[in-house]
């Protein structure tokens, strides 16, 4: 069952594949990032919306 919208985490759709690097980009800019790990990937474009789009980061 999906509990939550699909564009909670727009990032999140991406596949996921061991020993794969995981990317991530912003759905309010260009920026993007690459992680290790999923968990990793969620702190990096959290710190990107605090710092760039605080107003989306309170809402999240
Ligand atoms: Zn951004």
């Amino acid at each position: 069952m999906i509990e939550h919208a699909d564009d909670e985490h727009p990032w999140s759709t991406a596949p996921v594949r061991d020993g794969e690097p995981i990317t991530g980009s912003c759905d309010h800019c260009e920026w993007y990032a690459v992680a290790d790990s999923y968990a990793v990937m969620v702190k990096r474009y959290q710190d990107h919306l605090r710092d760039a789009h605080p107003d989306a980061w309170l809402r999240a």
